[in-house]
């Protein structure tokens, strides 16, 4: 019986495991065809800034008060999107549109709050995790990221590569 169970679990594990790193996969190519395409450079993840917005997302998960879409569970992983003008919410693939920036948000550029002239999308990855962000030219000179382009509208074409 305990055996049983056991082999069961250890089953279980190894199913959740497989999907689990087939989602960092999923998250390590969209970012990859995101910024590729547009001609960039994923934003490195060493920045300290970029860090700590890492930091509070899951800090938003830990304690409970991120905004997750329904469709996300700890029993199915799969790639998870987040946007630096959304702090907190997190969504799957089929709830990147409730992701959009309003116009006003749009605008603004999610490190120094600004409101620059043109600004860039950039995105990283961290395990599952993609995060994309909106940044004037001299913030995404300081997390050293290629800029992708000017673009209006910008973040609507982020997850363009996103096909689920
Ligand atoms: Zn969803
Ligand atoms: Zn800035």
């Amino acid at each position: 019986m305990t055996a049983h169970h056991s082999a069961a679990r250890t089953a279980a594990f190894t199913a959740w495991r497989d999907q689990a790193d087939a989602a960092t996969r999923h998250a390590h190519r969209l970012v990859t065809e995101m910024t590729t395409r547009a001609g960039a450079q994923p934003a490195v993840t060493t920045d300290p800034w970029l860090g700590e917005q890492l930091a509070a997302l899951l800090l938003a998960l830990l304690d409970g008060t991120a905004q997750m879409c329904p469709h996300l569970t700890v029993h199915a992983p799969a790639v998870v999107h987040a946007a630096l003008w959304a702090p907190g919410r997190l969504v799957c693939g089929g709830c990147i549109p409730s992701l959009h920036p309003t116009p006003a948000e749009d605008r603004i550029c999610d490190r120094c709050r600004h409101t620059p002239d043109a600004i860039h999308s950039a995105a990283f990855q961290a395990g599952p995790l993609v995060v994309v962000m909106g940044l004037c030219p001299p913030c995404i000179g300081q997390i050293n990221a290629t800029p992708a382009r000017p673009s209006q509208p910008r973040r609507r074409a982020d997850h363009r590569g996103d096909r689920r």
